[in-house]
């Protein structure tokens, strides 16, 4: 384990005096569409109604039966109570008061934060942005040998993104495999885990682990903690809920792109706003984000990415393209796209207990534009995939820190199957 200097990190913990936005009485709902008419009518609502009534649809209409968990402001929800009764689609509430658990979970980390020892594993809680780069430093310092670092670009407000890379040096030619979290910032499970899996590695690598040894005879691994670094600090200082990335629209008041609308391909289609307010806005153009344009313009020099993954939360999904429209034909390779996916899942399954289901983006889910898992495969990436981490809604977007280690661990145990997939079958 490397040796995280604890004490240094955590000085400005409370010192944060920005006005942070509440959700007092915010409830999730969650809600059962029974035909193909109930999802068709709770996809109208989420499009035309959620703007006027505020309403974040945590999840989206995606089939008969697949549950969706809307979080309604107060003010709203007599409507939705009503639109749901009248329409027929059965629902019960899933979080009584979105502020309740937010302040719960802000109290619980603070406190264990000020009893904190200075030998505490680093995975027992979520981390601010700039503890972020520092665990990055110490991962730096401890496993220099394998571990460098690559500055990409700088976000809208010149935060650095700098990408880690994992390799025993030898040809270039090697293969490599690109791992992203963070990319919505409200996801904080996301980042969290795509740190766990790599001091994780490093370690089992270190102690001469054969699987992580040999895979790494083979390949190179580059690594985003945070795709979307000013969303994940405004999450911590202002809204735990935002999502998009930080920068103004011109001519609206609303700030932000959902940065997983605005890669460039296929850009600005099915399942991507062109509503600045909308927490799926696609950009005024492809690539209008730093983030992003940073991240592509790395990933179209890298040569041989062989497998990409971004991290998200939540429902506990593996997604595969294509997923910019409805439509489509299956990808060339499903069979080998899937079979990898499903040696990951059962390989998640075995660890813990916990379902994932695996499959084409838009049968699972629905059809999203100018997404990121598009964007590899359209660049010749061989396996390309979208992880929504756990739960399935019980906590959403505010799971407690409680679950990173577990998550870690299963996740973990999923990566590690993929890789013995692409040693044994590519
Ligand atoms: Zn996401």
């Amino acid at each position: 384990m490397a040796t995280y200097t604890w004490v240094m990190i955590f000085c400005c913990f409370f010192s944060i005096t920005q006005t942070r936005r509440m959700y007092n009485n915010y409830q999730v709902i969650r809600a059962k569409p029974l035909t193909q008419r109930h999802v068709i009518q709770l996809h109208a609502l989420e499009y035309n109604e959620k703007s006027c009534h505020q309403l974040d649809f945590w999840t989206s209409a995606r089939a008969v039966r697949k549950t969706v968990d809307i979080m309604v402001p107060p003010t709203a929800k007599e409507y939705v109570a009503l639109t749901l009764d009248m329409i027929g689609v059965p629902y019960h509430v899933l979080i009584d008061d979105v502020n309740e658990v937010i302040q719960t979970q802000r109290v619980s980390h603070s406190s264990k934060v000020a009893a904190r020892g200075s030998n505490e594993d680093f995975f027992m809680f979520y981390h601010t942005i700039d503890e972020i780069k520092l665990f990055q430093d110490s991962l730096l310092s401890t496993y220099g040998n394998i571990l460098s670092e690559l500055e990409i670009g700088t976000s809208y407000e010149k935060q650095p993104m700098k990408v880690l890379k994992i390799s025993t040096g030898g040809a270039s030619d090697k293969k490599k495999i690109w791992f992203e979290g963070g990319i919505h910032a409200r996801e904080w499970i996301s980042p969290a885990t795509v740190m766990y899996i790599t001091n994780k590695f490093l370690e089992k690598y270190t102690s001469g682990s054969e699987d992580e040894v040999n895979f790494l005879t083979k390949y190179d691994i580059y690594i985003l903690f945070v795709t979307n670094p000013d969303g994940y600090r405004w999450t911590w200082d202002n809204d735990r809920l935002w999502r998009k990335t930080r920068s103004p629209n011109e001519g609206s008041e609303c700030v932000g792109t959902d940065p997983n609308r605005n890669w460039p391909f296929e850009w600005g289609g099915e399942g991507a706003s062109e509503e600045p307010c909308s927490d799926t806005y696609r950009g005024s153009s492809a690539t209008s984000e730093p983030e992003i344009e940073s991240v592509v313009n790395f990933l179209k020099k890298l040569e041989n990415l062989e497998m990409f993954i971004d991290f998200h939360s939540y429902s506990q999904l593996m997604l595969y393209p294509w997923g910019y429209a409805s439509d489509l034909a299956p990808i060339s390779n499903e069979e080998e796209v899937k079979k990898l996916g499903d040696a990951t899942i059962t390989a998640i399954e075995a660890v813990s207990g916990r379902e994932y289901e695996c499959g084409n983006t838009v049968e699972l889910l629905y059809a999203a534009s100018g997404a990121s898992e598009d964007y590899a495969y359209s660049i010749g990436t061989r396996f390309s995939y979208v992880i929504e981490l756990p739960d399935k809604g019980k906590y959403g977007f505010v799971l407690p820190e409680e679950e990173i280690i577990p998550t870690g661990e299963e996740t973990y145990a999923g990566v590690m199957a993929a890789f013995r997939y692409l040693i044994e079958y590519t």
